[in-house]
């Protein structure tokens, strides 16, 4: 197995919430950390399904959701209201850039808003639990964001 140490993470989450460890969720662990990207829940069942995966749509949603509670997934929401998935194993904090004409995502880290979030919840007297920062902006090169549209529909 590849991500071992992701596993016993979830492992020990699992157990410490009385959460059934089932052969079926450590599935759905691995195919989220080997994803490119970012995903919808749909899309990793769609990609298992294709991988002759027998693991349930529930299976998969109910499992991604554990996974964001321990903290190996981010969960992401780009302002088009779908629910996106992305590893944080062994990933660096970043934030994104989203093109709203063809729906581009960027991923870009930024030293000077690290501390932001943390100093603001300071000085509001408040404990920082996670943040989102996103930019939704349009591609310079219109040309660029057609081929972006065209490839995605
Ligand atoms: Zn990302
Ligand atoms: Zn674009």
């Amino acid at each position: 197995m590849k991500n071992e140490k992701a596993e016993e993470i979830f492992r020990k989450f699992l157990k410490e919430g009385n959460n059934r460890i089932t052969p079926e969720r450590f599935e759905v662990l691995e195919y989220a950390l080997e994803y490119e990207g970012h995903f919808g829940a749909d899309d990793l069942f769609i990609l298992m399904k294709s991988s002759k995966s027998r693991v349930s749509r529930a299976t998969v949603y109910n499992t991604l959701e554990l996974l964001v509670q321990c903290e190996l997934l981010s969960k992401r929401n780009f302002g088009d209201n779908i629910s996106r998935y992305e590893s944080n194993f062994k990933r660096q904090q970043h934030d994104h850039l989203i093109c709203v004409e063809c729906g581009e995502i960027v991923e870009f880290t930024d030293t000077r808003l690290l501390n932001i979030p943390e100093s603001i919840c300071k000085d509001l007297g408040f404990e920082l639990d996670s943040y989102s920062f996103n930019i939704f902006a349009r591609c310079k090169n219109r040309k660029n964001c057609k081929k972006h549209s065209n490839e995605k529909k």
